[in-house]
């Protein structure tokens, strides 16, 4: 039977948010900011295993405890330079380590996404369970959109039809992923670019705003809003 696992990148540095201490463990509604996506993709009872990607000098994961999730996550120490590169190291360690099909189903997951939410997987796994490439979250544009110059001016307003913020998960399978991102060119910022670059055309499926990314400092209160409302909800 073909599986689902989830890969969560949380190998980079947060450098955008200026701290000492790597975005994926900022504190947030008193846990990591790793855990809430975690916990999230741990409680899918279709997916098997949540593996996580870690930077081999991360000093940080040790030092909480983890114990709720034993037994659905397993760990790699392998992330690389890149985003692009931690997911290519974690897919040859799942690889090397586990019984992974060629067929198998991969959700890649940012850490600093801890707004994701259980009715998410579950639309995008019953969406792209059946499909012939896989797909991704995403968000059709809301705002209107401004091209600049160098000035910080105006140069011309962009047509925003059909136009989607991609979210993540992304899912592929193994086989698929591993090979897209292997022969991807540099500078990709997502799965699903590395597979478009193959000539193929991954499916869009409706996410929503609460699964935004943390980067800049700021975006820190509004998750932290976001994950308490739920709590109480
Ligand atoms: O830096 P950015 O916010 O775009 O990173 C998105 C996700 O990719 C984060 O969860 C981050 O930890 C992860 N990442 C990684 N390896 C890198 C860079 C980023 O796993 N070299």
């Amino acid at each position: 039977m073909v599986k689902f696992i989830a890969l969560i990148t949380a190998a980079g540095s947060g450098s955008r948010m200026g701290e000492d201490i790597p975005k994926q463990y900022r504190p947030l509604a008193g846990k990591p900011m790793i855990y809430h996506a975690l916990r999230t993709l741990c409680s899918i009872a279709r997916i098997s295993t949540v593996c996580i990607v870690l930077a081999p000098e991360d000093t940080e994961w040790i030092r909480h405890n983890w114990r709720e999730f034993a037994g659905k996550i397993q760990i790699f120490n392998c992330g690389g330079a890149t985003r692009a590169e931690s997911v290519t190291n974690g897919l040859k360690a799942l690889r090397a380590a586990n019984h992974v099909q060629d067929q198998d189903w991969i959700l890649v997951h940012d850490a600093a996404r801890p707004g994701l939410s259980t009715t998410l997987v579950e639309r995008l796994l019953d969406q792209l369970a059946d499909d012939e490439v896989g797909g991704l979250l995403a968000v059709p544009l809301a705002d209107t959109l401004k091209r600049a110059d160098d000035a910080g001016r105006v140069i011309r307003t962009e047509p925003r039809e059909r136009l989607w913020q991609a979210q993540t998960p992304q899912m592929f399978r193994m086989k698929l992923l591993l090979e897209a991102l292997e022969k991807a060119p540099a500078g990709i910022t997502d799965d699903a670019s590395a597979v478009e670059a193959l000539g193929l055309s991954p499916k869009l499926v409706v996410g929503n705003a609460y699964n935004f990314k943390v980067t800049y400092p700021r975006d820190l209160k509004l998750a932290e809003l976001i994950l308490r409302e739920r709590a109480i909800t």
